[in-house]
Parts: C-alpha cells; structure tokens; sequence
C-alpha cells in the first residue's frame, strides 16, 4: 500500500527547540550556580548595602524612603533626617512638615514623609518602638512593602530573605539564576536555586552585581566575574584597542 503524502500545504512540526518565544528558560545546572556564588564570595566575603544607617530602624525608614531613588541621594537626606530624629519617638516629634522639609530632594517626598511619622507611630502604639523582626509585622506598617521587609530582615536581621528590585530582577533573568516576569517569581527562583551557605548574602552580592558591572543599558560583560559561565547574548566586546597613528592608514 503506497504510503498517504502529507499535505504539500501544511507545515512540518517545528523542533522543540523553535519554539523560542514560548519555551520557559532554562534554569542553570546546580554546579553553575555554586560556582558563580564561589567566585562573589571569594571576591566580596562580607558584602555590605551602600543605605546609611546605625540600626534596625535607621535602616528600615532609609528604605522606605529608597523606593524611586538613589542610595547616594537618600543618604544625603538621612544625614539630615538623622541628626534631629534617629528614634522613632523624636521622628513623631519632628512631625510631618519638618520631616517633609529635610527629606524635599528625593522623589515622591510628600507621601514618604507621611509614612515615615506614621511607620513610627505605629512602632511606638504596637512595638513599644522597635522594629519587628517578623515579615507580616514589617509589611503592615505604612510605605513597608515586600522589598522592604526583606531588606529589613536581611540587613537588620540576618535572615536569608533576597529583595528583588530592578537591579536584582535584571540579573536573575539575564543569569537565569531565577528568570521570572515578576519581582516575586524572581525572589521565590532564587530562594529554591541559591545553595543555603550563600543565601544570607545573595542580595547584596546580586544587587551591587546589577548595579556596577551587569548594568540595565549596557552590561560591562568583558569586565564580569561570570562571564564564561552566564548564558546572556549577546554579550558586550571588549573596546577595540586604540589605533597605532604610526601604522598606515
Ligand atoms: S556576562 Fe554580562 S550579562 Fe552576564 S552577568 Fe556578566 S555583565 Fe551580566
């Protein structure tokens, strides 16, 4: 019996590898993670955020105000915010024009200003003025998001929670560390895919990662500890060397 032809018409299955706009990322092999949390750790043992403060609640009122900012510009601002109010006690003292007045060169000032008087009332009536070490607690407080409470926890705390920002998110997509569309789908990747002994500092080691060297517009690949190992195209080229006037052309 002959065998039927296929329709001339109709297209031959594509490959499983085709499919590229649909197909999920690929997470990277456990021994490629290790290795790249080797080599931050070998590099930067002790990692440190670059937000100014002197504890938990310096630090949690720094990133409240972090949202739409810079560090360098809110520490600028805190040095003031600080002088006068460095307990949450003298912070609703200082009330909500004072605070508005000394926080004035960083974005969205006027609502920050609100839940930073109101963040520290609610500490004073429910904390007895401490910050809460626990994430539904930090979460209910006014301007404290998800971020914050892991930054929070992380910093203030010692808990290996990772905050996403837009730094984080960027490298745990282009890495595949952790692809995700969402903060959140990022942040719960890298808690499954961060090996436990680094989970404490994976934050801090991915967000100044994000920042200074796999930056948003033009990543400084030729530059990056990670480069043989991190899977992004297409990669950044080294600069050309300088032309030599003295040979020809
Ligand atoms: S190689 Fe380039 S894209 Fe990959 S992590 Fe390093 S800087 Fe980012």
């Amino acid at each position: 019996m002959p065998e039927r032809q296929s329709s001339p018409r109709k297209k031959p299955a594509a490959p499983a590898s085709a499919g590229k706009r649909t197909a999920r990322p690929r997470r990277l092999p456990p021994a490629t993670v290790e290795e790249i949390f080797r080599r931050f750790e070998a590099r930067d043992p002790e990692p440190k955020g670059e937000l100014e403060h002197v504890d938990a609640y310096t630090l949690l009122v720094a990133v409240v105000l972090s949202a739409q900012a810079t560090d360098a510009g809110v520490n600028k601002a805190t040095r003031r915010l600080f002088a006068e109010a460095p307990t949450p006690e003298k912070m609703v003292a200082l009330g909500e024009d004072r605070v508005r007045e000394l926080i004035r060169t960083i974005g969205l000032y006027r609502t920050k200003a609100k839940n930073v008087v109101a963040l520290s009332q609610k500490l004073i009536a429910e904390h007895g003025g401490a910050v809460p070490p626990s994430r539904t607690a930090l979460e209910m407080l006014p301007g404290v998001g998800r971020k914050t409470a892991n930054v929070v926890l992380n910093t203030a705390f010692g808990e290996p929670t990772i905050a996403v920002d837009t730094h984080l998110f960027r490298v745990g997509n282009r890495t595949r560390l952790a692809p995700g569309k969402t903060p959140l789908e990022v942040e719960l990747g890298l808690e499954k895919t961060v090996p436990e002994r680094y989970r404490r500092h994976a934050h801090h080691w991915l967000i100044l990662h994000g920042r200074y060297v796999c930056k948003a517009r033009k990543p400084e690949c030729p530059a990056c500890l990670i480069n043989d190992l991190c899977p992004f195209e297409p990669k950044t080229q080294p600069a050309p060397p300088p032309r030599d006037p003295a040979v020809g052309g």
